[in-house]
């Protein structure tokens, strides 16, 4: 079976043993003569993948008892939602940070819910082409909190100081979750969508610091109160089982390879492979995105025309290089290099695009 070099942006690539691991305990969850899709989630068997998905994110991620690890449902959009439903208390005010199409969202859905402003914006300067400097957030001490997306998918750019705030922050990690080693004391409330670097779609992992669990609103419905899933494991309904076990299968994989400061220097080579070849072949391609905004999981770029553009895809394709189509919003290319994209397959990319000309 040949599989492809998968450059998708989400759902993406997983590691091949994560997933020649379900393969093989698919018909036989260790020895229960059952898969684990099912199994009872108020069962043993499951209750141990569950837990391990869930102690694996506190080891490898250095998550404090201070703080909840959540494995929610509704895709990191649901949670647009959530976090002001649960944080934004009447009377008081949230700052958005707008740095691409996802934090639009995330803003537009939480002034359904309450007050909010805008603390910056880097969309009319350079197109969502840059990460606004702390110097230029403007913002509100008083607020409940203050919500940035830390990798923007679409765009190819990526926060790599994380800013200083008084308030609470909230971070949209959806897909740059674990690419390195971070101190999540720094964050009140971090949510992912698993569809990029952690497993399948259908699960969001949320960290949140147990004061804030503690102070949220409690006239929303139970099930979107972190409250909620707080006290129940997030058992209070049936969790999307499945996805829950592949993150497990992921983690367990990135501790066996080292944990995450591996994880980090493997992503850093990737990208810096990719931007080394669009750089020195300014004749060929060009970046849209400033230099110190750049995303190491989302490497965009663009071609002089958009018939080298199709050509491009083409060639890539017969090479067996999938996914390489920039964002319908934006055109251009997107190389998604997410934890999962082992090195040898960056490597072949960047090799065929300094060949391209030729
Ligand atoms: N935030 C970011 C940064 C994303 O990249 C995406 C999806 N690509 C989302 C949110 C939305 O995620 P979901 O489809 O899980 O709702």
């Amino acid at each position: 079976m040949a599989r492809v070099m998968n450059f998708n942006a989400g759902p993406a690539a997983l590691p091949l043993a994560a997933l020649e691991r379900a393969q093989k305990e698919l018909l036989d969850l260790g020895g229960t003569g059952m898969s684990v899709i099912e199994h009872s989630h108020r069962g043993k068997a499951y209750e141990a993948v569950h837990n391990e998905a869930i102690a694996l994110t506190r080891e490898l991620y250095g998550v404090p008892d201070s703080y909840d690890v959540l494995l929610l449902q509704g895709g990191a959009s649901q949670q647009f939602a959530v976090v002001p439903m649960n944080l934004l208390a009447q009377g008081k005010s949230a700052d958005y940070v707008l740095t691409g199409a996802w934090s639009q969202k995330a803003y537009k859905e939480a002034k359904t819910v309450g007050t909010v402003r805008v603390a910056a914006t880097t969309e009319k300067d350079k197109k969502f082409g840059r990460i606004p400097k702390q110097s230029e957030l403007e913002l509100d001490p008083g607020a409940a909190y203050v919500h940035i997306t830390t990798n923007n998918t679409i765009f190819g750019t990526q926060w790599h100081d994380i800013p200083e705030t008084q308030a609470p922050l909230v971070a949209d990690m959806s897909s740059d979750i674990m690419w390195r080693p971070t101190d999540v004391t720094k964050f009140g409330l971090i949510y992912a969508g698993a569809q990029k670097n952690l497993g399948p779609s259908g699960l969001v992992l949320v960290i949140v610091k147990k004061e804030l669990v503690a102070e949220g609103r409690k006239d929303i419905p139970a099930i979107f109160q972190y409250r909620t899933h707080s006290e129940n494991n997030s058992l209070y309904n049936t969790p999307p089982t499945f996805s829950v076990y592949i993150l497990r299968n992921v983690l367990d994989g990135v501790k066996k390879a080292g944990g995450l400061a591996q994880v980090e220097k493997v992503n850093r080579e990737k990208a810096k492979l990719l931007y080394d070849v669009i750089d020195g072949r300014s004749d060929l391609y060009a970046s849209p995105v400033d230099k110190d905004s750049r995303s190491v999981m989302n490497v965009v770029f663009t071609l002089q025309t958009p018939e080298l553009e199709a050509e491009f895809l083409a060639e890539a394709q017969k090479r067996g290089m999938a996914g390489l189509k920039g964002h319908r919003s934006v055109g251009g290319m997107r190389a998604s290099i997410y934890n999962a994209v082992p090195l040898e397959w960056v490597q072949a990319l960047a090799d065929f695009m300094s060949g391209f000309k030729k």
